[in-house]
Parts: C-alpha cells; sequence; structure tokens
C-alpha cells in the first residue's frame, strides 16, 4: 500500500461470470486465431465443439483474463495494427447498427469526442452492438483483442481485464464516442502493443525500516517483508530472460521515495516496477496495477491528496509505454496469480511513479486485509506466481 488511508474504490468486483471465464479464453484464441489468418470467425457451434474442458475458478470473483495480442517484448511495436475479425462469445448476440456514425470526432463544450466505430476503422478493426441478457454494451476488436464498452462507465475490459478509462463514453446522436484522451492514452496504445522496453529493470521492494506498509491480519506480518521476499523471486527470473536487474533495497532498510527515484535514474533503468501489497475493509480483495495519469486526465484514486490534471509530470512522456506495460503485467498477474481482477488504473500522487524518466508502474500483489489473501500472501508459492506472472510479462 502506499500513501495514507484506505483506498476509495471497493466497488469493482468483476462483472462477469466464472461460468464466462474459460468461453472467454476460448474464444480469445478463436479472435487471435481469426485475425492472423484468414480474418474468419469462427461460427458459435464451431467454438462450443472446441470447449473439452471446464476450468473452475478458485474464487467466485475470479476471472481469468485471456492474454492480450501483444507483440512480444523482443518484436519491434508494431506500425499497423492486423485486421481484425468479429468476435461473438457464447450467450450474446450480435445486434443491427443504428447507421454508422457521421462523422469521425464531435467537439462538445470545447473537449473532442471521437466515434468508437470510426476510430475502429482507422485501426482496421470490427465493432459492433452487443446483448447479452438485458444488458447492451459495443466491443470493438483490434489488433485481435476484444475490447468491451459502455456508455457514461469509465471501466472499460480488454480480452475480459479491467481497464479504467479516464471519462465514460457518451451517446452522441445514437453512436458511441470516446473522449480524445481516452483514444490516444488508453486505446491506441492497447492496439499498437508494446513499446522497446530496454533491458535494464529496477525492480522495488516497497517499504523498509520503520516504514513498515500495511499489516496481514493473518500473522501480523508487515508488507514490507513480503515486498522484498517478492522482489527477491523476481530478479532471477527477470535475469533468466537477459534482463539486467536492480532492486532497489535487498534487505530491511530504509530509503526515501526520492531516493528509489534517483537509484533508477543513477543505474540508467529502462522500467521501474515498484512492489506492494494492499489494505482496505476486509472483503476487498484482488490485484490493483498503476501508471501515470497522462495531462487533462483525471486520477482513478487520489488517497485525499490533490490531483492537478493540468500539471506535467516528470513521467508524462511515458504514459503511453507505462500504460502498456501495466496491462501487459496486469494481465500476466492476472493469469499466473487466479486472483480478482481490481484493474489498470491511472494515479497522479504517488512519488514513485510520477518522478520516473522511463515506463513506471506500481502493483499491489493482493489485500493483506482480506484473510483469504493474507493467507495466500503469507505462503511462498503465491509470492512467487506474483514473481512468475510480472516475468511472464517481459
Ligand atoms: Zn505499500
Amino acid at each position: 500500500m502506499v500513501g495514507m488511508g484506505l483506498t476509495s474504490c471497493q466497488s469493482t468486483s468483476s462483472i462477469h461470470s466464472p461460468k464466462e471465464y474459460y468461453r472467454n479464453g476460448i474464444s480469445a484464441k478463436t479472435a487471435r486465431d481469426t485475425s492472423d489468418a484468414n480474418h474468419r470467425s469462427a461460427t458459435p457451434a464451431v467454438r462450443s465443439a472446441r470447449v473439452t474442458r471446464v476450468v473452475r475458478a478458485t474464487s467466485p470473483r475470479f476471472i481469468p483474463p485471456a492474454p492480450p495480442n501483444f507483440n512480444t517484448p523482443k518484436e519491434a511495436p508494431r506500425r499497423s495494427p492486423p485486421i481484425s475479425g468479429p468476435v461473438i462469445l457464447a450467450g450474446e448476440k450480435l445486434l443491427a447498427q443504428r447507421g454508422n456514425a457521421k462523422s469521425y470526432s464531435v467537439k462538445i463544450g470545447g473537449t473532442e469526442w471521437v466515434s468508437l466505430e470510426l476510430w475502429g476503422k482507422t485501426q482496421k478493426g470490427w465493432y459492433g452492438r452487443i446483448q447479452k441478457g438485458k444488458e447492451e454494451f459495443y466491443r470493438i476488436v483490434v489488433s485481435g483483442m476484444r475490447l468491451d464498452l459502455r456508455p457514461k462507465r469509465r471501466l472499460i475490459s480488454c480480452q475480459g481485464m479491467q481497464i479504467w478509462m479516464g471519462f465514460g463514453p457518451e451517446m452522441i446522436g445514437g453512436h458511441l464516442y470516446i473522449h480524445h484522451l481516452d483514444i490516444q492514452k488508453h486505446l491506441v496504445p492497447l492496439a499498437a502493443g508494446m513499446p522497446d522496453l530496454g533491458r535494464v529493470a529496477v525492480i522495488d521492494a516497497g517499504h523498509g525500516r520503520d516504514n513498515k506498509g500495511t499489516r496481514s491480519t493473518f500473522n501480523r506480518e508487515y508488507e514490507k517483508e513480503y515486498t522484498l521476499d517478492w522482489a527477491r523471486r523476481l530478479k532471477p527470473l527477470l535475469e533468466r530472460k537477459g534482463w539486467r536487474v536492480y532492486l532497489t533495497r535487498v534487505e530491511d532498510k530504509s530509503m526515501s521515495l526520492t531516493d528509489r527515484v534517483k537509484f533508477a535514474d543513477r543505474v540508467n533503468a529502462s522500467i521501474f516496477i515498484s512492489l506492494h501489497f494492499n489494505a482496505a475493509a476486509a472483503s476487498v480483495s484482488g490485484l490493483e496495477t498503476y501508471c501515470i495519469a497522462p495531462v487533462g486526465m483525471p486520477s482513478h484514486l487520489t488517497r485525499g491528496n490533490p490531483d492537478p490534471v493540468k500539471a506535467m509530470l516528470p513521467n508524462n512522456p511515458w504514459d503511453e509505454a507505462s500504460f502498456q506495460l501495466a496491462a501487459r503485467v496486469h494481465n500476466q498477474m492476472l493469469v499466473n496469480c487466479r486472483m480478482p481482477d481490481r484493474g489498470v488504473r491511472r494515479i497522479r500522487f504517488m512519488t514513485v511513479i510520477k518522478g520516473q524518466k522511463r515506463p513506471a508502474i506500481l502493483v499491489e500483489g493482493g489485500y493483506l486485509s482480506n484473510p483469504n489473501e493474507a493467507r495466500k500472501i503469507n505462503t511462498g508459492a503465491y509470492r512467487q506466481r506474483l514473481a512468475a506472472g510480472i516475468a511472464a510479462a517481459l
């Protein structure tokens, strides 16, 4: 946990059911298959025929997302996205289009809003209105990834994984329009895949010495001990993949947040990842990944700090790359750890992130205030999975 107070958002439990879980996985594979090869979509009958096993979720709230169709870290970032075909999952129905959006963008009160449908065309994407049960939402498939969006809701899903945008989409003239900053800072980076992240990682074990962090409700152990163990487990995994890895601390020592930023400058880090565990009400659980809020976009979480949306912070030039890193790491953590998904979020107040001159993220590996998660976090096996999740993303 970082900063004072509790997390302000505690009502982000997933909207999907566990049953949907394996279907999403299967269908996502179908989406990749079709977009990579001949752009044809499998029929629902074909898709269900491919389902050969039922995967049981470890928690009723746990929905593992399908891996995003990012390019691998060693590839050059893609210049133009591949053509994407329709993805309709089991239980979903494609609704007729209400005509086509007429203008790519419209200005309302000086703010530019961009048609999701017409932006999708520039990305060789597929766009549709979908009904599931009584609910309607909009889906865009770009780079073989399905993104589901709803009017007025900042929370979107990418391959079933939660991402908090800056602004809720608006219905304008019967069509869904997205705030231009969300297009630029969320949807474009997702479609583009991964940037070149270099090969020098600073892994920051949160807290240390007198700054003990939050405390486990299971055994009263401090967060600082668990973050250090997580960092130590992660280092060799990344080194095996060719990364040069520096830990901000290798023992129980105190280190200020600005010194952690300076440390990353000194070793010329190409990425920075800060490791933490969280605390809130006992019922709150799951993984969260944070990166810098772009200029003009409100933070998802302020913990009582000011949120100067117009301020250009040192980390802002990297806010697309930080988000791409966050999305990938968050995804692989969910896949590896089978934990509830509390989403990729934007913040502005975290000192350890905002001063960085490189892609930087902060990962919260679960809630020490939640009895089940505190017990889990106390096991080496779980902390190893946390480490493996990050390593798999890089
Ligand atoms: Zn912390």
